[in-house]
């Protein structure tokens, strides 16, 4: 079953004087500077957060935010699915002097205002999360760039793996 739909803006500082549990999901199609690197913006991204404050009384929020989407292969340039996961850990801070105080294991989460916007949040995040040349784990290049194999009779000369088995074949 699917989940409810993550809140758009909430007061995360109350969050985490509640100690608030949020999790929801967010359509890719809402996340249009994320979509924007992306082949299409089909699917969702599942969020599960958990808000509250530490020992020293610092508000933080932690989680995780993923998402399956598919950008471009920088090899052979078909589209490729990657599944992102971003992982949060931080401390909710007014500003950038208070950030500065924070213990490093927290990311700082500066906030101003009574709400904040969640999806800008976990697109933000998500976006870090991009590798910078995707690609396919086992990507066979499919054009003629680069090493370039010789031509041969008929068969998938693309393939490496042909060429390959053809060199076997000459062998005996
Ligand atoms: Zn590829």
């Amino acid at each position: 079953m699917s989940k409810a739909p993550l809140p758009t803006s909430i007061d995360t500082r109350r969050a985490a004087e509640q100690g608030r549990l949020i999790e929801g999901t967010v359509k890719l199609e809402k996340l249009s500077r994320l979509g924007s690197y992306l082949v299409d913006s089909e699917g969702e991204v599942t969020v599960d957060l958990t808000f509250g404050m530490d020992e020293e009384r610092i508000r933080f929020v932690k989680g995780t935010a993923v998402a399956s989407v598919k950008m471009t292969c920088q090899r052979c340039l078909e589209p490729v699915t990657l599944e992102l996961e971003a992982e949060m850990n931080m401390g909710i801070v007014a500003d950038d002097e208070a950030a500065k105080q924070l213990p490093r294991y927290y990311d700082p989460y500066v906030v101003d205002g009574p709400k904040q916007d969640l999806h800008q949040l976990i697109e933000e995040e998500l976006i870090l999360t991009l590798p910078l040349i995707p690609q396919h784990q086992d990507c066979v290049v499919k054009t003629e760039y680069g090493q370039a194999p010789e031509p041969s009779e008929g068969n998938d000369e693309a393939n490496p793996f042909n060429v390959l088995a053809q060199l076997k074949a000459k062998k005996h």
